[in-house]
């Protein structure tokens, strides 16, 4: 099933994504909800980012293959940072290239959707507290990367964190490719099964620091491939079962 966060008019809702309508529905997808007939097309609504999280972690340095391309030792335990909730945005919304930044990188990433509360859950307990998945961008300001200790400015600008377009539940989130296009050029695709640490062990280990709650979102980290966007360009991260999020980079006025 994939699930959709919409806006219409002045008001907002979920629904199923289904072939090329949506159905609406009601009640919480983190809980009960019941199917209606009510059914928009995609062009009678806007598109909103799939979950409202109270957090975004991030995990660095999970494919190997990134770890080598940034000369960086394969992590004997996962890397993890937080992106503010003001990074957010949704499908087709613009990224911002701030007045401070230099070097604006995509990392096109599969996210996990977190189900509901939970806190210090087993690795095999992990996948009953998933909800689903879905595409992250994870943006990045590569330079302050490498001048600052830590990730929080280079990563955590306004709109750096584009989610969707859906949630897909039933999905093997170690078998999955994840692709980025660049104004429609591939520059990443990277296996899940191809990273150090696999999504059942990072709910997991987060959870042992942080209550999770739902519709937290976990971006499990990047595979080779990063790059620069200038402004005007188009990014899409696209995997199977879940779908393509487009975003535009876009100056400043
Ligand atoms: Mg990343």
């Amino acid at each position: 099933m994939k699930f959709v966060r919409f806006q219409m008019e002045d008001r907002t809702g979920y629904g199923i994504w289904e072939d090329d309508f949506i159905r609406e529905i009601s009640g919480s997808i983190f809980g009960d909800f019941e199917i209606s007939s009510v059914k928009h097309t995609f062009s009678a609504v806007r598109l909103l980012p799939p979950a409202e999280p109270s957090k975004i972690i991030c995990i660095g340095l999970n494919f190997r293959d990134h770890a080598e391309e940034i000369k960086e030792e394969i992590p004997k335990f996962p890397s993890h940072f937080i992106k503010p909730l003001t990074a957010i945005i949704g499908p087709e919304d613009p990224i911002f290239f701030p007045r401070v930044a230099q070097r604006v990188d995509y990392e096109g990433e599969l996210a996990v959707v977190i189900k509901d509360r939970v806190k210090d859950i087993t690795q095999e307990e992990a996948l009953d507290h998933v909800l689903g998945y879905t595409c992250f961008n994870d943006v990045t300001e590569r330079l302050l990367t490498r001048v600052q200790g830590q990730l929080t400015r280079a990563k955590g600008f306004d709109t750096f964190a584009p989610f969707g377009p859906c949630i897909a539940t039933d999905l093997d989130p170690s078998q999955l490719t994840v692709r980025t296009y660049l104004n429609g050029k591939l520059m990443q695709e990277g296996q899940t099964a191809n990273t150090v640490f696999s999504v059942p062990f990072l709910v997991h280990y987060i959870s042992q620091c942080m209550t999770l709650f739902p519709g937290d979102i976990i971006s499990t980290g990047t595979p080779s491939g990063i790059g620069p966007m200038q402004p005007g360009d188009v990014v899409e991260v696209s995997i199977d079962g879940i779908g393509t999020l487009r975003n535009r980079l876009q100056s400043l006025a």
